[in-house]
């Protein structure tokens, strides 16, 4: 049984006070963590905010990003001990935003995800094709080579409690969501692969998650297809009732 999934993505958006604002708001009101589990990955300067508000609450964290050394001369950079040692307990790795204008590789990807685990934390791997990649019938080849780099070198128990998200780039913040069908297609697709890559446990056990226009109006649709575990969301997760509406859509 995978437990469902709701994670919230804000992107380089809200600072501590608007996350405080946010906190204060969906308290008391997100689901018990055994029903669904809820997230919400927030900016680097507004995590030590958020987990000290998520404590004692169903609510779990997620940093955007980190890098895949521990310590040392690298300006700028987000250490993967240093957000383990502030409680945080997610790190979304691979967005397209991040491939995109950060110039993020698959190695890269896999070394993050790498340094994420030796920190026990646990990631959430991004993946997804371009409009052009689709028109061109590569969808599932495209996004079966991004797992299998993104997870080379981590062992079965790793993989079956990380997190994937399946993300087509052009459903995302374009107010075009894939149907639930084409977004099954590609998540059972992915579930294969790491059947293929691992084991029937493995594909069994790891969580996949759809990510690109997901909102309350059509969560419910999406989450009722068997191989999608959850939604990776972005702009709807930062109201704080389209969040509970998102994080209760059992209801
Ligand atoms: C995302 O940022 O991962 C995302 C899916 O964004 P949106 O929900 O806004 O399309």
């Amino acid at each position: 049984m995978r437990t469902p999934f709701i994670a919230g993505n804000w992107k380089m958006n809200k600072n501590p006070k608007e996350t405080q604002a946010f906190l204060d708001a969906v308290k008391g009101k997100l689901p018990d963590a055994s029903k669904v589990e809820t997230v919400i990955g927030a900016p680097a300067i507004d995590l030590t905010t958020l987990v000290a508000g998520a404590e004692g609450t169903p609510l779990k964290t997620a940093a955007e990003n980190c890098y895949f050394e521990d310590e040392g001369a690298y300006t700028g950079e987000t250490s993967p001990k240093a957000l383990k040692e502030m409680g945080v307990d997610y790190v979304i790795i691979g967005h397209s935003e991040r491939r995109g204008y950060f110039h993020e590789t698959d190695e890269d990807i896999n070394k993050k995800a790498k340094a994420i685990f030796k920190n026990n934390l646990l990631p959430i791997i991004c993946c997804g094709e371009s409009l052009t990649q689709r028109e061109a019938g590569q969808t599932e080849d495209w996004v079966a080579s991004q797992i299998e780099a993104a997870l080379a070198g981590l062992t079965a128990d790793q993989v079956k409690v990380a997190v994937l998200a399946y993300e087509p780039i052009w459903a995302i913040g374009t107010g075009k969501t894939a149907t639930a069908d084409q977004a099954q297609e590609v998540v059972a697709h992915i579930r294969a692969t790491v059947e293929k890559l691992y084991n029937k446990d493995t594909a069994d056990a790891v969580r996949i998650l759809y990510g690109g226009s997901v909102k309350p109006a059509n969560v419910k649709e999406l989450m009722a297809k068997p191989d999608i575990d959850g939604g990776l969301v972005g702009g709807a997760s930062m109201d704080p009732e389209s969040f509970i509406a998102l994080a209760n859509y059992q209801d």
